[in-house]
């Protein structure tokens, strides 16, 4: 049968990459988590002193940028691709409040874009992947066969994100974390280049009051209309 691409836009916390893999495993595709390649990207300019609170040292990113290298390396354990900085498994590692606190800046920068955006562009080339992000069917595959912006409520998001973290062990406040969600939201839709919002021919998806399992099995029968035209 035909592959093809499956673009998962919207706003943080609301379930984007359990749905692409939940998607990815069902369909037999590549799942690509892109935030987590903006998170890596975070994460190296924070080793590298180039950002902290109050200061982003944006001209040194852009030359570093040269020294990044990710890459997507599949952990049969956890069933899905782990994102590897430089040779080096981060995860876990740019799952923390304080990379999600400096990452919406980070990402405003064009040439960040444009390097991830490159690289986005050829994971996807012979098609059968699973994309989640901010852009992936308004500027990564615009012409993606399947596109679904996932909303829900800013409470709900924050409030599933905080269980998250604290399941992982991490100290927490709500208070921080829902911040942080309407933060990024609030940078991420009105950053010039490339800003979060609805591709015109996305499917929209507001999960507030949907649980995992059923929100899988609508948007699985959806990929499987699109499949059936194919
Ligand atoms: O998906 P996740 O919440 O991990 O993404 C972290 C951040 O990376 C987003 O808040 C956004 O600033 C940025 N991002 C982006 N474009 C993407 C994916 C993520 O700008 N395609």
């Amino acid at each position: 049968m035909k592959k093809i691409t499956i673009a998962i836009d919207g706003y943080s916390s609301t379930g984007k990459s359990t749905l692409a893999k939940q998607l990815a495993k069902e369909l037999g595709y590549v799942y690509i988590d892109t935030g987590a390649m903006y998170r890596a990207v975070t994460f190296f300019a924070m080793q590298k002193g180039l950002i902290k609170a109050n200061y982003f040292n944006q001209q040194g990113l852009i030359d570093a940028l040269d020294q990044i290298q990710l890459e997507f390396q599949y952990n049969p354990v956890r069933g899905f691709a782990e994102i590897h900085l430089n040779q080096k498994n981060v995860e876990e590692a740019i799952r923390t409040l304080e990379v999600s606190s400096f990452v919406s800046q980070i990402a405003q920068v064009s040439e960040v874009r444009k390097k991830l955006v490159e690289q986005q562009q050829s994971f996807g080339r012979s098609k059968g992947v699973v994309m989640d992000g901010r852009d992936i069917g308004t500027v990564v595959f615009p012409d993606a066969e399947l596109k679904i912006f996932m909303t829900a409520s800013p409470e709900i998001r924050a409030k599933r994100r905080f269980e998250e973290l604290l399941e992982k062990g991490q100290k927490v406040r709500f208070e921080d974390v829902y911040n942080n969600v309407v933060e990024r939201d609030r940078i991420d839709t009105t950053r010039e280049d490339s800003p979060l919002v609805k591709a015109f021919d996305a499917v929209e998806f507001d999960n507030t009051n949907v649980d995992k399992e059923a929100q899988f099995l609508q948007i699985a029968a959806l990929a499987q209309e699109v499949l059936d035209q194919q």
